[in-house]
């Protein structure tokens, strides 16, 4: 056996409940006193925020980072010489305290609260006139990430279920990526085990902690498996769709995601039955499949508003991004017929 694997450094807490006491804690240990917040939703994020130095409370947050978003947020963050960025929010608004680190070194105190993973990654991205940039950058990987369950009560389900979906797809990926290894493939295998059991009781029982707790954790694991294993060919098929046409993240991924195990599980039978194990079922396929009757999620990318007419113009890009290490080699014709499938929201084949 022989692979080299790089951990990210970087500080976790569990804190269910208590996220205010765990972020001012690492606010104190950063040696912070000038604290930049940054969320979408000022009410949401203001108790966890309660003891700490905030000198200025910033909530101008959209998806995919614009670049004029970011320039705002670095101006902000320069005018009131912070210290520090503590994000509270879902992968947009980690994105953003990201971007803002990317320029100025920042440290980031991160707060997630939804499943999207972004701050277990040092995978920044940036948007600009409707193309999206991303890189790697050791400065944008939060120094801490407090992780409170109770802040994703009010997630809306339909939402938690999708970025429960953008979580496995994480894991999914990882299982092939280019840079893959066997400690991102054990990550990943824990991370599918946690949101399947996670994940339908977010969607039975929403105010309670259990579910909620479950889905972050293996959330997180997908993010490290991710992180260290790169983008693969599901990640590409929905960056090209959400870069180009402007798609739901983490819906597209929900949407695109069974297409894609469909495709490459066949080559790859000894990965399909470690998958299917973490499912607790037959295959990887039908235990996804079966989550997501489960869970009611969405299953077609016209319902998401991909026009019919942007199908074949996605097709050339995505052969252009696809990996040339897919388990499956990619051509016209099954990338063709898999973005149908998932437009038309039927089985995959
Ligand atoms: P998001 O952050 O835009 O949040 C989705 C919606 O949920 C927003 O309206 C937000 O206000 C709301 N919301 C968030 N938390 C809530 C809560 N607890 N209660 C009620 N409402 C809440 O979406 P997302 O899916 O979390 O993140 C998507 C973005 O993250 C994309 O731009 C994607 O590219 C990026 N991302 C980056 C990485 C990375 O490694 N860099 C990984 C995953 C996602």
């Amino acid at each position: 056996m022989q692979f080299t694997h790089d951990w990210l450094p970087q500080r976790i807490r569990f804190a269910t409940g208590g996220a205010a006491g765990a972020v001012a804690e690492e606010v104190r240990r950063l040696g912070a006193s000038r604290v930049m917040a940054i969320a979408s939703d000022q009410t949401r994020a203001t108790p966890v925020l309660a003891d700490v130095p905030v000198e200025v409370f910033h909530t101008d947050v959209a998806m995919h980072v614009p670049v004029e978003v970011a320039e705002r947020a670095r101006s902000v963050a320069h005018d009131h010489d912070v210290d520090v960025l503590v994000s509270v929010g879902g992968g947009s608004t980690t994105g953003l305290a990201k971007a803002i680190a990317l320029t100025t070194g920042l440290p980031i105190v991160a707060v997630p609260t939804t499943y999207a993973g972004s701050e277990a990654t040092d995978v920044w991205g940036l948007t600009d006139q409707g193309r999206k940039t991303t890189g790697a950058d050791s400065r944008v990987l939060p120094r801490c990430v407090v992780y409170d369950a109770s802040l994703m009560l009010s997630l809306p389900v339909p939402t938690s279920v999708a970025s429960g979906f953008n979580a496995l797809a994480h894991c999914v990926d990882s299982m092939w990526a280019t840079r893959t290894d066997p400690i991102d493939r054990a990550l990943a295998l824990e991370g599918i085990r946690a949101v399947r059991d996670g994940l339908p009781r977010v969607v039975e029982e929403p105010m309670e902690l259990a579910g909620r707790e479950q889905t972050l954790y293996g959330a997180y694991l997908a993010a490290v498996a991710f992180a260290s294993a790169g983008s693969g060919l599901h990640h590409k098929i929905c960056h090209v769709l959400g870069g180009m046409f402007g798609l739901p993240h983490a819906e597209t991924h929900t949407v695109v995601l069974p297409h894609v195990l469909a495709l490459n599980a066949p080559a790859v039978p000894d990965l399909d039955r470690r998958m299917a194990e973490a499912f607790g079922a037959e295959s990887a396929l039908t235990g996804l499949l079966a989550l997501r009757d489960e869970t009611d999620a969405p299953t077609s990318l016209r319902d998401l508003g991909l026009r019919a007419d942007d199908v074949p113009k996605a097709v050339p890009v995505i052969l252009d991004a696809a990996p040339p290490s897919n388990p499956t080699p990619v051509t016209t014709e099954n990338i063709e017929a898999l973005l149908w499938a998932a437009w038309e929201g039927k089985e995959p084949a």
